[in-house]
């Protein structure tokens, strides 16, 4: 019997707030241990939290982004569990009435993904388990840091679409400047919520959660692996156990972890320190006015306006830091198809072979825009070109400077080409034969030993000119 697979993703992700959630500390990223941390975030007896603003701001422009309802009067509540990394025995989060609802991602299809809610909530510490000392050690600088929990329908059904919506999801919050999501820092963390059931039927099979994928490219193999780990329970007759499991990326394959907990497991109750939250209609206004072009609309006014593939384009939309490459060189050198076109090419290649993501690209934005214009001056060759991108993209030099430094400007001295050529036809009499007997290879082999004469470093049309006419003369 075929069976289905039944994904739905729950996508945690840390804001882009200068501050915590409850209190004024810091959201920066590390730091020695507990030096982020006050009375408020470690949840000392007697300290009051004071809602952070911008938090409800930045959830309402993802709720907005991502098409919700903004629920107008929303609260927090009490979700009770005790672990040592959650100092307080309980983690201010929003069950009753979440801040957004209802909203949903289109898949490339037009498969709409539903979104159930976003709700807003802190973030808890972390554990350093220290193998030498024997020891656990809590580091508190994580507490308090403001998350968004997204929760999808269970709409998805492969490895494929959910990679799809984590992609398209990860844009809109990037574009938004709601999370930086960088998922090897833990800003965008992803739980997978999966269950099988034979094709056409629409009741739900037991599910499974998974956590602790930290790459786009796990979550995929962990969506595959537990597929299939369940579809050949099931086949051989057992049942899947409703429990949380941990995915181990190097072994390829999960175990599980504890049963999963209901949400009356956890007690939740409204929380009593903190009043309830109204938005206005002209708040919500506001920030729908202040949102960016998304991915979407910037996607089809780049396909009418550049003639680009839509394939294409959406790649570079994609991802906010190729857009912003994109509109910055297109900018600088007027000329947006050739700036796709090094995009698409050049950087995706680099991208793909140093394994980097566009988020850690660390080159200077201009410098695309400069070797574009030393190219479209004949100062270099396409072929240099290429080099000197490869040197600005790992090392980020300044092209100009670098193309100076090594001398790789094009000999454009018309004289020193036609002597080398000269030079080079002296030496393969042989082939300078064939040519004038009428074989056409001939020509393409002295080209290339003319290039190689004068080092690459000719504008290849030139060359190619003189070399004609030096032997036809
Ligand atoms: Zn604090």
């Amino acid at each position: 019997m075929p069976y289905e697979t039944v994904i739905g993703l729950e996508v945690h992700c840390e804001l882009a707030t200068k501050s915590k959630i409850f209190c004024g500390c810091t959201t920066k990223f590390g730091g020695a241990p507990n030096t982020h941390v006050c009375p408020v975030c470690a949840g000392l007896p007697g300290s009051l939290p004071v809602l952070n603003r911008s938090v409800v701001e930045y959830a309402v422009r993802a709720g907005l982004a991502l098409g919700c309802q903004i629920t107008r009067k929303n609260k927090f509540d009490r979700k009770n569990y005790f672990y040592p990394d959650l100092p307080k025995a309980y983690q201010v989060s929003q069950l009753y009435q979440p801040i957004c609802t209802d909203g949903y991602i289109e898949l490339a299809g037009g498969k709409r993904v539903g979104i159930r809610e976003i709700h807003m909530e802190e973030d808890a510490g972390k554990l350093v388990h220290d193998p030498w000392e024997d020891a656990s050690l809590a580091d508190y600088n994580r507490c308090g840091v403001p998350l968004l929990e997204i929760v999808s329908q269970p709409d998805l059904r492969s490895a494929a679409e959910a990679l799809e919506y984590l992609e398209k999801l990860k844009a809109i919050l990037e574009y938004t400047g709601v999370s930086d999501c960088k998922m090897q820092e833990g800003s965008l963390r992803v739980d997978v919520n999966l269950s099988v059931r034979p094709a056409g039927t629409d009741v739900l099979g037991t599910r499974t959660e998974t956590k602790n994928i930290n790459s786009l490219r796990a979550i995929a193999r962990a969506i595959e692996a537990e597929a299939a780990r369940q579809t050949e329970l099931v086949e051989e007759g057992g049942h899947v156990v409703q429990e949380t499991r941990r995915w181990d990326d190097d072994a390829g394959e999960s175990h599980a972890m504890r049963n999963k907990e209901d949400a009356q497991d956890y007690k939740y109750f409204p929380e009593p320190d903190l009043p309830p939250i109204e938005i206005t209609d002209g708040e919500i206004e506001r920030i729908r006015a202040g949102l960016p072009e998304l991915p979407e609309a910037k996607k089809r006014r780049y396909m009418g306006q550049l003639g680009l593939p839509e394939y294409d384009t959406g790649i570079i939309t994609g991802s906010a830091h190729l857009v912003r490459l994109f509109e910055r060189t297109a900018d600088l050198c007027g000329d947006p198809k050739e700036a796709a076109n090094w995009i698409l090419g050049e950087v995706l290649r680099l991208l793909q072979a140093t394994q980097t993501l566009p988020e850690d690209m660390a080159f200077d934005l201009d410098s695309l825009a400069k070797i574009i214009g030393l190219l479209r001056r004949n100062v270099i060759n396409r072929g240099t070109a290429k080099k000197v991108f490869a040197e600005v993209f790992t090392r980020n030099m300044d092209p100009e400077a670098y193309v100076k430094e090594h001398n790789l400007a094009l000999v454009t001295d018309g004289s020193a080409i036609r002597a080398t050529i000269a030079q080079v036809l002296a030496a393969n009499e042989k082939s300078v034969g064939e040519y004038k007997g009428g074989k056409a290879q001939a020509l393409q082999y002295l080209i290339g030993q003319s290039m190689r004469a004068l080092k690459g470093q000719a504008p290849a049309q030139e060359v190619t000119a003189i070399l004609k006419e030096l032997l036809d003369a």
